[in-house]
């Protein structure tokens, strides 16, 4: 058993607006950890759409997701948040003293005098394969993600789905395994037409195979999967042997864990006040696509705004005596002090 983290505040998802949280508790000289349960940060804009031009975020005509998120991250690198990242947060809890309990998936446990809920859609997760037993066979030869792709030399893979990580891990890996097969329900892909193309023109230099059908059984033998049922279009069941199965079915948000903390929730989303964006539990603040109220827009913009209400709330909870005066960036010599632009 480690000792708890003790802390000012804790943010719980390091999307756009958990990132822009620590900004505005830097500001008003707060520390924050932020945990996330994905292994890198800027949450939906990273994990879904990097390379996408964003143009609504105010004075920035033009970021892509991944430009948004290093630029945060330059943003606030002058108040050091710590970072908890391929980690849930499944335990929040009020303690006698006001504070706060919490603990991730590893078993990290904080006790901290706030909490800042910027989960999004909630925790992302690879949607799975729905055959029954299967799950046995997961991280030893059936695969949500690849970490290193070196596992695959040699080997007989299928792969399964329709989309980008589907098509790219079923090009790249043509040149490590043995064998690739890629396994799609329908006769369309929804993957880049570049990708497609560069699909077909290896299937048709019998590089790789591309069959439609779906999962439908497995055989195994000691313990191994040794093959799986696909089937097809045509209702006929055929059998694939194979080393390791690949499943790229994307990613669904789960609210999870935070359904159990006393939240009031409506609609999988956090009640929440226009004033501070506090829960109905004093203490706990939610911002950005998590939280609702009348009129809500989920809107990176939004989650900013709500960020900065959300910060000034807070500080009473992590400062009782003193008064938190509102000071601008530009004018304020304790602002340039914190910022270290002095
Ligand atoms: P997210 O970005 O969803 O981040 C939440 C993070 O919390 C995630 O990383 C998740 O893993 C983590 N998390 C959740 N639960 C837990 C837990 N229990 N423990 C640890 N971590 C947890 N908005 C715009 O303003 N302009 C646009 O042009 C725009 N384009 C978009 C295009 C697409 C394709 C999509 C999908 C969205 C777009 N959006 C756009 C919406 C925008 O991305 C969201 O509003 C924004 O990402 C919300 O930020 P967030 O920080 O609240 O949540």
């Amino acid at each position: 058993d480690t000792m708890p983290i003790e802390a000012d505040a804790v943010i719980v998802g390091a999307g756009p607006v958990g990132l822009f949280q620590v900004f505005e508790l830097g500001l008003l000289e707060i520390k924050a950890h932020v945990i996330d349960s994905l292994p890198a940060v800027g949450g939906q804009c990273v994990e879904l759409y990097p390379d996408k031009p964003i143009y609504d975020i105010p004075a920035v005509p033009s970021y892509t997701g991944l430009e948004l998120t290093e630029n945060l991250m330059k943003q606030i690198e002058p108040f050091g948040p710590t970072f908890h990242l391929g980690e849930e947060v499944v335990k929040v809890e009020r303690r006698e003293d006001g504070r706060f309990d919490l603990e991730t998936s590893i078993g990290k446990k904080f006790i901290t005098k706030t909490v800042f809920i910027a989960a999004g859609v909630g925790a992302f997760q690879p949607r799975t394969l729905k055959v029954d037993g299967i799950e046995q066979f997961e991280n030893s030869q059936l695969f949500y993600r690849v970490k290193d792709p070196e596992l695959f030399r040699g080997k007989n893979l299928v792969v399964c789905g329709g989309g980008d990580s589907a098509l790219d891990w079923a090009l790249k890996l043509v040149d490590i395994a043995e064998s690739v097969i890629l396994l799609h329900r329908r006769e369309e892909y929804r993957a880049a037409p570049a990708s497609v193309s560069k699909m077909k023109d290896l299937c048709e230099e019998y590089c790789m195979q591309a069959l439609t059908g779906q999962v439908t059984g497995y055989e195994s033998q000691d313990g191994k999967l040794t093959e799986i049922k696909v089937t097809g279009l045509d209702g006929v069941t055929r059998r694939l042997p194979l080393d390791c199965l690949l499943v790229f079915f994307g990613l669904s948000p789960k609210l999870g864990p935070i359904a159990e903390w006393g939240l009031e929730i409506d609609r999988r989303q956090i009640v929440v006040d226009t004033e501070k964006f506090q829960t109905n539990i004093p203490g706990i603040f939610a911002v950005g696509d998590i939280n609702i109220y009348p009129g809500k827009k989920k809107l990176i913009l939004s989650g900013f705004h709500e960020a900065a209400l959300a910060a000034f709330a807070a500080a009473p909870y992590v400062f009782p005596e003193k008064k938190v005066h509102l000071q601008y960036t530009t004018t304020s010599p304790k602002l340039h002090k914190v910022l270290g632009v002095e």
